[in-house]
């Protein structure tokens, strides 16, 4: 059950819910029906009340905060009779993480430091309200915070391994290869001959902008045995379509491309137009990039690409901003200037204005420079301006990888 006005009035996509029921599926657990209720008092307690009623689980997220709307932890309290206590060690322990980054708690954060009599406290280290495990004659009631990342933390580290354990459920054992640079329908085609030979692994395809995730799942079977069917199975997906995979597990991109450079002593650099600077985000967002990664510019105006990385304004006036000669110089001179063996530049029309027939929204160059060589390449992506930015710093930094590794 998902708690809160702004789920109701849409202005909140409840991606708890989502969340929750991919989540509780994997682990054999069968999300009988879900509920969305505003921040009322009755609309909570009926809707706790009747879930209880049909099902011996109930899941809530949302209203543990400490304003005045944020009622759940008071209303199940009161509906399931175990009176609310004043935890004074939880509340010892939220006075020191504020303490710790230098600030005062509020009182008002006193109310998430009450918990119900005989329950036990999930601790959040991702922020202030605990989850609360509440085991009554009724039935089990697990109450979550709202802010999607504590959810998820909590739900992962505290609530399933218990669940596990009281129910003896069996973990599901799976494994993601991570692919880029192909589409769905291609790998499917590559693929889907083979999914026979991976039983009793199954094969999952799940796509998002910046590829594609193959999930490899072992069906009833545990440990090494489930290990061993995994390995099998990758063996054989890897046999049609390693060329395309560049990681197990959900490392990014950015993280694999920088071990690559790591181990070969090499630094980078980037020269950012359309892409104004994600390709830098998506690198320094991985922790030890700084032995790496030395810096980039991003060069939006023309004035910036001639100035800042000396490329020449007739290859500008000739070939336009958005061109292989000009990426090819944006990558030369970004090695040169800020000094690195391996640069990345990218140039393109993220739209919805600037289009040409020649060169239609979508349209952008890459150039990657290793030491001293540089090759480009032109991409077309489909989608609007935020698509067409994530895909390309995805494709660059694809660029750069499959040219490390020789693919
Ligand atoms: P709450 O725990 O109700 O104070 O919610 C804290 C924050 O999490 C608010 O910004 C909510 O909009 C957000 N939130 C609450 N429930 C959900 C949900 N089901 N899905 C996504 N975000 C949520
Ligand atoms: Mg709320």
């Amino acid at each position: 059950m998902t708690v809160g006005t702004e789920l109701l009035l849409g202005d909140t996509i409840d991606t708890n819910a989502a969340h929750a029921g991919l989540v509780l599926a994997a682990r054999g657990i069968r999300v009988a029906r879900r509920a969305t209720v505003g921040d009322r008092a009755e609309d909570i307690r009926d809707a706790v009340d009747q879930a209880l009623a049909r099902t011996g689980l109930v899941l809530v997220t949302g209203g543990l905060g400490p304003t005045r709307d944020d009622i759940t932890r008071d209303v199940v309290a009161t509906l399931l009779d175990c009176p609310l206590q004043f935890d004074e060690s939880l509340w010892d322990a939220l006075v020191a993480r504020w303490a710790a980054v230098g600030r005062t708690i509020s009182e008002s954060n006193r109310s998430q430091a009450m918990v119900p009599a005989g329950a036990t406290v999930l601790p959040n280290r991702r922020g202030s309200a605990p989850g609360l495990w509440i085991e009554t004659a009724r039935g089990l009631v697990i109450l979550l915070p709202g802010v999607p990342i504590e959810l998820e933390t909590l739900l992962a580290e505290e609530v399933l391994p218990r669940l596990e354990e009281r129910l003896g459920l069996r973990s599901i054992r799976s494994r993601v290869l991570r692919t880029s640079g192909i589409p769905e329908s291609r790998l499917g085609e590559l693929l889907g001959p083979l999914e026979e030979s991976l039983a009793p692994v199954t094969l999952a395809y799940l796509p998002d902008q910046t590829g594609v995730d193959l999930r490899l799942t072992a069906w009833e079977l545990e440990g090494s045995a489930a290990d061993a069917a995994l390995d099998q199975a990758e063996t054989i997906v890897r046999e049609a379509a390693g060329e395309w995979v560049y990681a197990t597990g959900l490392r990014d991109l950015a993280e694999v491309v920088l071990a690559g450079l790591r181990e070969r002593g090499m630094t980078l650099v980037t020269a950012e137009s359309c892409t104004g600077g994600l390709v830098g985000a998506r690198v320094t967002a991985i922790a030890g990039s700084s032995d790496v990664y030395l810096g980039g510019i991003v060069s939006y105006a023309n004035e910036v690409k001639i100035t800042q990385l000396g490329v020449h304004a007739s290859l500008i006036v000739a070939h336009g901003a958005v061109s292989e000669p000009v990426v090819a110089a944006m990558a030369r001179g970004a090695a040169e200037r800020l000094g690195a063996r391996v640069a990345i530049a990218v140039s393109g029309v993220a739209g919805p204005g600037g289009g040409t027939p020649e060169k239609p929204v979508g349209t952008v160059c890459f150039g990657w420079s290793i030491d001293g060589s540089v090759t480009t390449a032109t991409a077309g992506f489909a989608g609007d301006r935020e698509q067409v930015r994530i895909r390309s710093a995805q494709a660059a930094l694809l660029g750069l990888h499959r040219r490390l590794t020789g693919r």
